[in-house]
């Protein structure tokens, strides 16, 4: 496939607008303080020879559909505590060798335990019918015989703050209609006490998704200290409407919830590193990385196979080009960050003496579809280079970069100062599947994840390459 998705260019200015409002850029020319001129774009002419050569490289490979096909296939999801999991890892290791990269290693790390075990959900009343239904990451199970209860549907926290203690012993679900991410994520993240604090029996969670095929969404929960733990449980945008529609009319609604979920003892796993050494600063690295872990469902394709090995792919490239830059380029495929996160805070540990010597890093974990550009959190000298370096991707529209480039692993980096950048690519349908079984390898387009290495390579070597370091 050769030709390209044009996005319109309304859509791509609503998105902006969006984009800029959601990180109180908007508005900001409005104020009265006057306005600083952007710093001047510098040219990077130099590199568009290198540029086109990537890119052209880049297009015609298909060692990274290649690997994350066999990943996804045969290899399958990788929660954490999986073997699945460390089987990814060990794999990551060997075909990095066969790549000829530098420094190939695991670096160990104790991860949470999670597992989900025998579970479902069904409808007594008005009807019998069985829910679709996936187990909140990190919950606890119900008692073998389950819990049957009443089941209250709320909209919002503030209907369940209004009814109060008539919840106790009840199920809740969250009926909750998608909006953003972060903001729907909240029922999922943190319902389960907040219901539990008025004595509610369990939760079900409309599932954090814009459109459903009655897919459920599964995802971590977290339990506020101090309060009861109860179990939680994602049910389809499908089953919450018909739940609400019951109450609705009046109703009685019964739901028996059977978990056999429960957390073991930490586990050992790994994040996988590999590097290409810089030739004339090699202790200065820009990182480049996913999360190799997923969730227990799908195979972990799109979140975040795609980012790992889109990463991963693009220093490969650089290798087999000969271009290798001043800089090193370091890859970084994280593991635990569905359910504890527990892969960057431990690379930010054991790297804590060289985190000033990280020049840039940069996460895709959005996604491996049409790539935009970058989400930058930077400087402003730094940007003004990034956006020169952008200029070199103008001719396949990944030339925008944006305003926020915090991601999940990089977060604990950026807290210290560096720059951090998040792979920005058209997620228009990643939420559609995002942790649930449909997250599988049929979703990812050979040619967007092409363009997607494509850009990741051109930035990382280019900014590696640089005889000024980023931002200086
Ligand atoms: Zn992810």
């Amino acid at each position: 496939m050769t030709s390209f998705h044009v996005r319109p260019l309304v859509a791509s200015l609503v998105t902006f607008a969006l984009a800029a409002s959601a990180f109180g850029q908007g508005g900001r020319a409005s104020q009265s303080q006057p306005t600083i001129p952007p710093l001047p774009i510098p040219s990077m002419e130099r590199y568009r020879e290198a540029a086109g050569r990537i890119i052209g490289a880049a297009l015609v490979d298909s060692a990274a559909y290649d690997r994350l096909a066999y990943l996804s296939d045969r290899i399958g999801h990788r929660l954490s505590g999986s073997p699945q999991l460390e089987q990814a890892v060990d794999w990551a290791v060997a075909e990095m060798r066969k790549d000829g990269l530098d420094n190939v290693r695991k670096e160990r790390v104790m991860v949470p335990h999670w597992v989900r075990g025998e579970e479902s959900a069904e409808l007594l009343e008005p009807v019998r019918r069985p829910i679709v239904m996936l187990g909140v990451g990190n919950s606890v199970g119900t008692p073998p015989e389950g819990i049957t209860a009443d089941v209250v549907v709320v909209r919002n926290f503030a209907e369940l703050e209004t009814l109060g203690e008539q919840v106790r012993g009840k199920i809740v679900l969250y009926n909750v209609p998608f909006t953003t991410y972060g903001e729907t994520v909240q029922y999922r993240g943190s319902g389960a006490s907040r219901a539990a604090k008025y004595g509610a029996a369990a939760v079900l969670v409309r599932s954090v998704g814009p459109v459903s095929l009655r897919t459920p969404h599964t995802g971590a929960l977290g339990y506020t200290e101090g309060v009861p733990k109860i179990p939680a449980a994602a049910v389809t945008i499908e089953d919450a409407e018909t739940m609400a529609r019951m109450q609705g009319r009046g109703e009685r609604i019964r739901v028996q919830l059977k978990m056999g979920a429960r957390m073991l003892p930490d586990a050992e796993s790994a994040n996988v590193i590999a590097e290409l050494r810089g030739t004339e600063r090699p202790d200065e690295i820009v990182l480049v990385g996913g999360h190799l872990d997923s969730w227990d469902v799908g195979t972990g394709s799109v979140d975040d196979g795609g980012g790992c090995v889109a990463t991963w792919h693009a220093v490969r490239l650089l290798k087999r080009l000969g271009l290798t830059p001043r800089r090193t380029i370091r890859v970084v495929l994280w593991t635990n960050e569905e359910n504890g996160g527990r892969g960057a805070e431990a690379y930010a540990k054991d790297h804590a003496a060289e985190i000033r010597n990280h020049v840039l890093a940069i996460e895709s974990d959005g996604g491996v579809f049409k790539p935009r550009g970058f989400g930058l959190t930077a400087n402003d000298r730094a940007r003004a280079t990034a956006k020169g370096i952008a200029a070199l991707l103008e001719a396949i529209e990944a030339n925008r970069i944006g305003d926020n480039g915090i991601q999940a692993d990089t977060a604990p980096l950026i807290r210290q100062g560096v720059p951090g950048m998040g792979l920005d690519v058209d997620g228009t349908h990643y939420f559609d599947i995002h942790h649930t079984p449909a997250d599988t390898m049929d979703k990812i387009d050979r040619h967007e994840l092409a363009l997607c290495v494509a850009t990741l390579a051109v930035m990382a070597y280019v900014v590696a390459d640089l005889p000024e370091r980023l931002g200086q």
